[in-house]
Formats: C-alpha cells, structure tokens, sequence
C-alpha cells in the first residue's frame, strides 16, 4: 500500500482544524499527505469582503495551512452550502482518489448540524466502491481500492461521536496550532472560538491518554471489528 493520505472536509479548514496535528504526524513520517475541500467555505466571508474575495483568500490560506503541516491542498469548485448528493460529485471525489491513490481516508463524522459535512463522508462512502470498482471507467485512471476511511472529530459534528482512537500529537501540535493561525475565520470569527476550542480539544483528549495532547478518529458504525485469540489486554 502507497504511504498516501487523504483528508476530506466540507469546507476549507475542516479537514485542517480536525485532523491537521495527524496530518502533520504522518508527512514527517514520509507520507504524502493531502487535503481535499470540496468547497472553499466561502459564505462565511467577513464584513466589507465579498464571497468571491473570500473564496479566494480561503483557498490561498488553505495552502498556507497545508504547507505548514508538510501536505498539499486541493479546493473543489463546488459552492459553500450547496453541495448535494449526485453521481457528479461522486465520481469527482472518486477520480481523486484515483489520481491520488490514499491508503486511507480521514472525513466528517455522519451526524452534523451542517448539511455540506454529513453529507461528506455519505459522498466518500460511494467514491470509495466507485474508485475501487474496474467496471467504472473514470478518464482510464487505473482502479484504486484503500483500507477505508475514518472519522475525526468536528465541533459541529458532535452527536453520537465518540471517539474510538486517540492518537498522540503532543510532538506536532504546537506546529497544529500554527498551522491553524493561517485561517482569518479560526483566528477571529466571531461566531466561533475556533482556535481556543481546538487547542482545549487537544489538551483534554491528550488527557484522557496521559498524554500532553492528542485527537481523535472514529470508526464508521459497525466498522470497530477487532479480530484476535483473547481479549485486548488480558493474555490467555
Ligand atoms: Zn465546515
């Protein structure tokens, strides 16, 4: 399996916020780590900017963002809360992961209070089986079968996620944090405390694994199959 890994959000930042301090882990690790944003995010746009300003400046500091992390970063041109669930997005995604062959995927948790991130991993469940199946053609990119994907954690994601995983990022989160500081939207929303939420989140799930920060992964419902000859923890 190539060392590819693909974080899918909604909307630029997404991805970054959820599971930037992971990214970076594993682009020091030598993985080709990369963001995909299937829209920019852009109808947040501040006071006096317009939504194709914003676009724009969200894109450019999403690059920022990812470059920081050690990873790439592709924004999609669909448009901030109007992404739908169609055969069109579905094959875009999964020629994406055609082209750039992820061992696995990281994306939104299912339950959400914003429609453009549960439909996200409703849309790379299908881009997985359309990526994977030879029988679709998608501009002859050779089929490309992954582990699967998982969940990270999103503030406005929360109900019914909890989390299954906790990975140690206390050596990539001050690098997280900086990272994080490219966005306008993290660092001065004023719907939001992005970055004060973030950087708790970090602290209490590093906590909960006596470990100074860490976050946090879940499996798709049904998919924490553990296959073994005891109990974890309790040899035979
Ligand atoms: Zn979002």
């Amino acid at each position: 399996m190539e060392k590819n890994l693909l974080i899918v959000g909604a909307h630029c930042g997404d991805g970054e916020l959820q599971a930037g301090a992971i990214a970076n882990k594993y682009a020091k690790a030598g993985y080709h780590v990369t963001f995909l944003h299937l829209t920019a995010g852009e109808k947040g746009n501040p006071p006096g900017m317009s939504v194709e300003e914003y676009r724009k400046q969200k894109i450019e500091e999403s690059e920022a963002c990812a470059k920081v992390l050690g990873a790439d970063s592709m924004t999609l041109d669909y448009r901030d809360a109007e992404l739908t669930f169609s055969d069109e997005i579905i094959t875009r995604i999964a020629k994406c992961f055609r082209k750039l062959k992820p061992a696995l995927v990281i994306t939104h948790w299912v339950n959400s209070m914003h429609p453009d991130h549960a439909l996200c991993p409703r849309l790379v469940n299908h881009a997985w089986l359309k990526a994977a199946l030879p029988g679709f053609d998608l501009d002859g990119l050779p089929p490309h079968g992954m582990k699967g994907y998982l969940h990270s954690e999103n503030w406005e994601d929360m109900e019914g996620y909890v989390p299954d995983i906790f990975i140690d990022v206390s050596d990539e989160f001050n690098t997280y944090l900086e990272a994080l500081s490219k966005y306008w939207f993290i660092m001065h929303s004023k719907d939001f405390r992005y970055y004060d939420y973030y950087k708790a989140l970090g602290t209490i799930r590093g906590c909960r694994i006596k470990k100074q920060y860490a976050q946090t992964l879940k499996y798709p419902a049904g998919g924490n199959v553990r296959v073994g000859q005891e109990i974890p923890g309790l040899s035979l």
